[in-house]
């Protein structure tokens, strides 16, 4: 899948959504899509994970892990929700696809689906035209915090949609 695709998507879905300021609720968003979300601290041993999607017992879930940070939280929904609406045929077939390890931000992801997922969550979460409206005023701390998601993640999303290249967002956000 083209990285076009993906960010068309994930502006798809913001525009159906009418959401027009931060933070973008990407909880309200996984429901509308028909995944029940439940937020559990997960046992010591899968505290590597951040989330995955559970396809047993016919209705899609998605399970969050709790002990994370709202920031961390608020991405692995919007990454989710990504192989959701991306790979849902791929999820049917292996749903270990959909288990989202905690990879340190920044280290390259060789999985293409993985990096599809990131591309769509830094989207969804930091939709271009709300980040437009704020950019030139305000600090990546203060726009972390409007948007819900790390510094990082602001500093990515700042970066990757510059106006100067051509296709400013074909790079990979990775979180
Ligand atoms: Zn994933």
């Amino acid at each position: 899948m083209q990285t076009d695709e993906v960010i068309e998507k994930a502006t798809e879905v913001i525009n159906l959504s009418y959401l027009k300021e931060p933070p973008v609720d990407v909880y309200a968003l996984a429901k509308t899509y028909g995944l029940e979300i439940e937020q559990q601290p997960f046992p010591e041993k899968y505290q590597h994970i951040s989330g995955f999607i559970s396809l047993s017992n016919g209705s899609p879930k998605l399970f969050v892990n709790d002990n994370d940070s709202q920031n961390r939280k608020n991405f692995t929904v919007a990454h989710e929700l990504g192989h959701w609406l991306l790979h849902k045929d791929h999820l049917l077939n292996d749903p270990n696809l959909a288990v989202l390890f905690r990879i340190p931000l920044g280290t390259l992801n060789q999985d293409p689906l993985e990096r599809e997922a990131n591309t769509f969550a830094a989207n969804l979460l930091v939709p271009k035209a709300m980040l437009d409206a704020y950019r030139d005023d305000k600090g990546q701390r203060e726009l972390a915090q409007m948007f819900g998601v790390s510094e990082e993640v602001i500093g990515y999303r700042l970066e990757h949609t510059r106006e100067t290249p051509r296709h400013p967002e074909t790079q990979t956000t990775q979180e």
